[in-house]
């Protein structure tokens, strides 16, 4: 079975990066039966923060990444990392090594560009000295460590280039490369979906799978995104938070969508949904070349989920996004209104703020506050026009086609097309001039919201 994880440092929030390293997990392991699990980088003490670990947690649930099981800690299994080492000590794949890192660092300033081999490496055990050690991984000295990349294909280091890493340090903690090793051991994964930037990484750790005869699992090491310049994502381009994704209002199943398409392609397809997305995701469709971060496409995508979420789906994600940013919730009568709304709406709507921007006559109260451009439409004329628009709105039925009928009469009474009509009742409806069609707020607000804000201004 397949086993993916997400493996998080908990430094800051989760990158629009690491979304798509998590997502490409995710859809692996839920396209193919398998288990998607969460291993927390914590071992850095100085950098890993407990608000980091809640902040990444968070942009996964908002995402709509479940994990199975309990997120792994990896300082928490500081002592198995030791164990393990101790047991390669034993079995002759590691050794004691006495070097200082002072005469390391002395070595390394003689000895430029020549990897370090310790001396201790081959040594007599009876000259071994009572002093901390390191344990270093034994590594091959001759030949080539290949990675048979899912992504990148073979790719090849010469093993006189790699030295003889460390496992644990004197002090006895464990370094972040073995421990990756343990733990994905450990955790049963079978396929590693990462940044290309942990390639070199690989090759050391496939060394410490070989020296203990686990199996290897299957590395996928994805182009890192890259900004619409061409040049690694940063600050420099905007948001690379996914919070901030989700603070400009696109719909979580939206960016599964457009980050799933960031870096792996099927066919033409450009808009899909989660079964689609699980059943199509394959390794050997993603490029190798880094993907560009585009916003244009990136809202013709959200525009599309949008209009194809339910309601009640797309009030939920009304209800995350107005949270998110530190809105108010909607009242259940904002609630209600909006939700008759929505149909004639997420046709246009490519972002959640611009959903709400065109819903905003229907969570308004009364009195209606009209901005200038409205309030000038509202001359005695329309005004009087409106109160007769009222009295014949009394009793008819409150569909779109008699609405649009008596609005029709009244207009040609007073020799008026219906346009001419549009801008006033917009104004008394939405207190703005531009506005959905005056017909779906009518229907949207009711009889007796409509005619209360039609008589607000009638003359
Ligand atoms: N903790 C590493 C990172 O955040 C990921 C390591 C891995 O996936 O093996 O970049």
């Amino acid at each position: 079975p397949v086993v993916t994880r997400f493996a998080p440092s908990p430094t800051g929030y989760l990158h629009i990066g690491g979304a798509r390293t998590a997502l490409f997990n995710w859809l692996y392991a839920r396209g193919r039966g398998g288990r998607f699990l969460l291993r927390i980088e914590d071992t850095d003490r100085a950098r890993s923060t407990p608000e980091a670990t809640a902040a990444i947690l968070k942009g996964l649930e908002w995402l709509g990444l479940d994990w199975d099981g309990e997120p792994v800690s990896q300082f928490a299994r500081a002592g198995r990392h030791a164990e393990v080492a101790r047991q390669m000590l034993a079995a002759g794949t590691a050794y004691r090594c006495y070097t200082t890192a002072e005469e390391i660092a002395a070595w390394r300033e003689a000895n430029p560009n020549r990897v370090f081999q310790s001396p201790w490496r081959d040594a007599d055990p009876a000259t071994q000295p009572d002093a901390p050690y390191a344990i270093r991984l034994r590594a091959p000295r001759e030949g080539v460590t290949v990675i048979h990349d899912a992504v990148q294909g073979d790719v090849t280091f010469r093993n006189d280039q790699l030295d003889d890493m460390i496992l644990l340090r004197s002090d006895g903690t464990p370094t972040y490369m073995h421990a990756v090793v343990v733990d994905d051991h450990d955790m049963g994964v079978t396929h590693i979906i990462r940044g290309d930037d942990h390639l070199t990484n690989a090759a050391r750790q496939a060394q410490v799978y070989a020296a203990n005869g686990w199996d290897m699992p299957v590395f996928a090491h994805i182009p890192l995104i890259h900004g619409t310049d061409g040049k690694k994502l940063s600050k420099r381009h905007g948001a690379v938070g996914l919070h901030e994704f989700a603070a400009m209002g696109y719909p979580a199943a939206a960016m599964r969508n457009y980050l799933a398409r960031l870096g792996w392609s099927h066919g033409d397809d450009e808009l899909f949904d989660d079964a689609q997305a699980q059943a199509w995701f394959d390794l050997d469709a993603i490029g190798k070349a880094p993907a560009r971060l585009d916003f244009k496409k990136l809202e013709h995508v959200s525009g599309h989920h949008i209009a194809a979420m339910s309601d009640a789906a797309l009030l939920d994600e009304l209800a995350r996004f107005l949270a998110e940013t530190g809105q108010p919730p909607l009242t259940a009568v904002q609630a209600a209104r909006l939700g008759s709304a929505l149909g004639a709406l997420k046709a246009k709507a490519r972002t959640l703020p611009a959903l709400l921007e065109q819903a905003r006559f229907a969570l308004i109260e009364r009195p209606v506050d009209a901005d200038d451009k409205a309030a000038a439409s509202l001359d005695p004329v329309s005004r009087r026009i409106l109160g007769e628009l009222t009295a014949a709105l009394q009793h008819v039925n409150w569909s779109r086609d008699d609405l649009e009928a008596a609005a029709q009469r009244t207009a040609e009474a007073h020799g008026l097309g219906l346009g001419k009509i549009a801008a006033p009742l917009r104004a008394a409806l939405a207190g703005r001039s531009s506005t959905p069609s005056v017909f779906d707020m009518m229907l949207a607000l009711g009889r007796q919201e409509t005619l209360s804000r039609l008589s607000d201004v009638a003359g």
